[in-house]
Order: structure tokens, then sequence, then C-alpha cells
């Protein structure tokens, strides 16, 4: 039976239909949720004279990861066509509106690799998404540099506390609190002498 639903990626419809899907659950080796996705769209504009076209010179089996679902990557399958226009007979790759031209993730996934980072490795981000920890690296400094907003800000966007003895075994605990906005980069945001609830929550 096909599993037959339409998704919306922020409030746009998506044009594909999600024809099978199975769940390998956190734990065991390779989990993920992997979608085999069906493109609903029967044609396309040519990229190069506008015209619309539905003869298919060739189909490109691609796999992509879309985000996570419980904790796992989210990975569709899918054929992506290359058409050939009927006008100019130049063969095109099908324009696709959740994902970049010669992408193999999509910006959601993009922004999942960035939330895992907060803490993880890139390198265990990447085991996890079956990627290099490298691959992941780029992904998630470029996606960081696309939100402007969040390097601007004053306000930490997220704070990390903990505790510290400034004088080794005396037990005489400080508070300390970090900027978490970077999340691979904390940076120390303030000390306070004493760790009380009443007096950190006085600081908070
Ligand atoms: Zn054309």
């Amino acid at each position: 039976m096909r599993n037959h639903y339409i998704m919306t990626n922020e409030e746009n419809e998506v044009p594909f239909v999600i024809v099978h899907q199975e769940e390998i659950p956190l734990g065991f080796s390779n989990a993920g949720l992997y979608r085999h996705l069906q493109l609903t769209s029967h044609g396309a504009h040519c990229t190069d004279c506008g015209f619309w076209t539905t003869k298919v010179h060739e189909y490109h089996p691609k796999q992509v990861i879309a985000g996570s679902h419980n904790d796992t990557p989210i990975i569709d399958h899918f054929h992506h066509r290359r058409f050939v226009c009927d006008s100019c007979h130049r063969t095109f790759m099908e324009p696709l509106s959740w994902l970049k031209p010669y992408q193999r993730i999509t910006e959601i996934g993009c922004r999942t690799l960035l939330y895992r980072s907060a803490d993880c490795t890139f390198k265990a981000v990447g085991e996890a998404f079956s990627r290099n920890g490298q691959n992941v690296r780029i992904h998630v400094l470029e996606n960081y540099s696309e939100q402007p907003d969040l390097a601007e800000r004053s306000t930490p966007l997220l704070i990390g506390i903990d505790e510290m003895s400034l004088a080794k075994g005396k037990g005489n605990y400080s508070l300390v609190m970090y900027d978490l906005s970077v999340p691979w980069r904390p940076q120390l945001l303030l000390m306070h002498e004493s760790r009380r609830k009443d007096e950190v929550m006085k600081v908070l």
C-alpha cells in the first residue's frame, strides 16, 4: 500500500510523496529514518528557455540528508530527473524547491548538523550522519555564518553553567557561566564567587 501523504516544509507544499519509509532506531547500526520519495511533478520548465517539458532524458538515484527524527538522520532516496527540452533540445536537471543544485543535504539537514554539533564533536555527528567530520564542519560553518542575527546578538542564545574550585580540594566553589551561542566555541561569560542557589538565581 502506498503511504501517500503530502508534507509541508516551511509552509510550502513539498512536491513529493513518501512511497515507503523504514526506521532503524537509535543504537542500531545505520540508524535513521529512510524515506523513498516520489516527485509529484510531471515535468519542469526548461532552465534555459522556460519551455514546459515532460520528456525525461535520464534518472539519477539520489540520497539526501533531510533532517533528523528521534535523534537519527532522515535519509531520503529519490530519482532526480534530467529532462530534455522539446523546444531548445538542451537537457537539464529538474530544479527542486527544497534542495539547492548539486547538494546532498537540505537546509533543514544543515541546521540539524548545526544543532547536533552543540554537544557532539564534528566527527561524532559525521559518523551518525554518514559523512566525514570535515564535511560536517564545512556545513555547520556555512550554515552558522548565514545567520548574521545570531552573531550580532549581545544576549547569549545558550548559556552553560558550571562550578569551579579556584583552590583545588578546598571545596570553595565559584559559579562559571559560558556563552554557548557558538556551540563548539564556549566563551567565558562571567564568574561569581558563590554557587549557592539563591546567588545563582540573582545572577541569572
Ligand atoms: Zn529549452
